[in-house]
């Protein structure tokens, strides 16, 4: 028997393809995926280690998520009744795309931006519609509201840019349209502001938050979102019961509340950033200023030739590629000695080009 046709939209689908996962990342200097360089919080371990060694494994996991949820509360000030708990933050954007978008409705995002947006549309046979951003990585109001959506995502850090629109602006979009705003904060812990507070102050604002980057456990799966109480009720219908394993929940609860272990690491991540960014631009890069865990380098020495480069010495970047514009580097926030080893190759690189 031949293989069974897929529904047509999932036919016509690409899938979204995540960044390399080397098969022997100790070998490798991984710059690609903007993962935490620097290890969770010992806490986590401890919070694993004592489940693992009771056997309450034998035990489904709170579906509520209650405990996580309270951790949450307590880092961002907000009622644990607003929070969702998610296997990842793309757990909570799929499970928004589900209860908001269906087929032929449209879901618009700004572009260049997180290339996922586009996959969870088709899934739902949706239309994606694309919100080009201007130049200087700021948003028309005027495009997104024209849009039509039943939903809008806003990488908030962007990724690639790492680019933020600053809360005020996030507000002035949210009450241009008529459909929930989703503001993802994965690389939230990396920026000045958050808009965690418009979630109060607007009923149609979603905040979207991972422990994948700042309290580094992108292995774990977990992540979150904020929004109001009666709009979470109605996401609960149409999420996996136990979306969340009972070791990310513990593992998760105990990251978020090591906040000084967390500011640590981050002032170290900021300081490693402003280095990287200005080597960048000597480099002859247009680096936006970062307000996340990576830098953007377009514009420079070419990106392809920068990017095979450096995998042949075992470093690896991130190449994106967006329709209209040359290609760029997205180069993660690593240990400054990774950083060190970056910086001798690119120059290296570019001198003998
Ligand atoms: N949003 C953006 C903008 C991202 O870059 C990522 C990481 N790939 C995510 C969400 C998802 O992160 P996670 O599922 O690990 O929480």
């Amino acid at each position: 028997m031949s293989t069974p046709p897929l529904l047509p939209h999932v036919e016509r689908m690409t899938g979204y393809v995540p960044g390399e996962q080397p098969r022997d990342p100790a070998r490798i200097i991984k710059l690609n995926t903007n993962e935490n360089p620097y290890p969770p919080s010992a806490k986590v371990a401890e919070a694993i280690g004592a489940a693992l060694g009771d056997g309450r494994l034998r035990l489904y996991p709170d579906p509520t998520a209650l405990r996580f949820r309270e951790a949450v509360a307590r880092r961002h000030g907000v009622s644990p009744e607003m929070v969702l708990a998610g296997n990842g933050s793309d757990d909570c954007l799929t499970i928004l795309t589900r209860a908001f978008v269906g087929p032929g409705d449209v879901l618009a995002y700004p572009t260049p931006s997180y290339v996922l947006y586009r996959t969870l549309a088709e899934i739902q046979g949706a239309r994606a519609v694309e919100v080009l951003f201007r130049p200087d990585w700021t948003i028309d109001p005027d495009d997104l509201a024209a849009s039509g959506a039943r939903l809008a995502f806003l990488a908030n850090p962007n990724s690639p840019s790492g680019t933020a629109i600053p809360p005020g602006a996030v507000a002035e979009l949210a009450r241009r349209i008529d459909c929930p705003l989703v503001v993802d904060e994965a690389y939230g812990d990396f920026a000045g502001e958050d808009c965690i507070r418009l979630v109060s102050e607007l009923e149609n604002v979603v905040v979207t938050r991972t422990l994948s980057k700042g309290l580094s456990l992108a292995g774990l799966r977990i992540g979150y979102l904020i929004a109001r109480p009666g709009l979470i009720d109605g996401l609960l219908k149409v999420k996996d019961s136990y979306n969340c394993d009972m070791l990310s929940l513990l593992g998760g609860s105990a990251a978020l509340d090591d906040e000084d272990y967390t500011r640590s690491v981050r002032d170290r991540i900021l300081a490693t950033r402003a280095r990287l960014a200005e080597a960048a631009r000597s480099l002859g890069y247009t680096v936006p200023e970062s307000h996340a865990n990576f830098v953007w380098c377009e514009g420079g020495p070419p990106a392809e030739e920068i990017y095979e480069s450096l995998k042949g010495r075992d470093i690896l970047v991130r190449l994106m590629r967006y329709p209209g514009r040359p290609a760029g580097l997205r180069i993660t926030v690593g240990t400054d000695e990774q950083i060190d080893r970056l910086l001798d190759a690119m120059r290296e690189i570019v001198g003998g080009r």
